[in-house]
């Protein structure tokens, strides 16, 4: 369930990221680029990703950066997922990804179990909108698809 106070909170952050996104540039020399493509909704969002090496082969993303055109939630949540995962290894960004999606595909979830997500908790808000989850989750398979470099365009389906 979802309390009214976190749906306020909802339009409020959907509103600022929608209009003010973060991290929404392209990168000038990026290590990955992914294309995103949401037929449902015609929202269109592109991911470039630079990494570091870490020990052990592992890699960390130093830098992100997106562009995009559709709907707000789409936007929002794409400037959301920019800034909690930029400085992360890339294992934890697949962890976030992982949590993200179970939270707003899941509407029996407990909130309480994805407080790690920080501000992103308010968009489980999605769940009650199942139109709109496939707009919340396009950056974020574009990123999953950045991640593993792999240059076909993702579509939401
Ligand atoms: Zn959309």
């Amino acid at each position: 369930m979802v309390d009214s106070g976190l749906d306020d909170l909802y339009q409020e952050v959907v509103m600022d990221h929608g209009s003010n996104p973060r991290n929404m540039h392209r990168l000038n020399d990026p290590n990955s680029t992914a294309h995103g493509f949401n037929p449902f909704c015609g929202d269109i969002v592109d991911v470039d990703i630079s990494f570091s090496k870490l020990d052990y082969g592992r890699e960390a993303i130093t830098e992100i950066g997106f562009d995009g055109k559709g709907c707000a939630i789409s936007i929002a949540s794409a400037s959301m997922m920019t800034e909690a995962v930029i400085g992360e290894s890339v294992d934890q960004a697949n962890k976030i990804f992982a949590d993200f999606h179970s939270m707003v595909t899941d509407k029996s979830k407990d909130i309480d179990d994805y407080e790690n997500l920080g501000d992103l908790e308010v968009l489980s808000g999605v769940a009650n909108y199942p139109t709109r989850i496939k707009c919340a989750m396009l950056g974020w398979h574009t990123l999953i698809a950045a991640l593993k470099r792999d240059p076909n365009t993702v579509k939401t389906e």
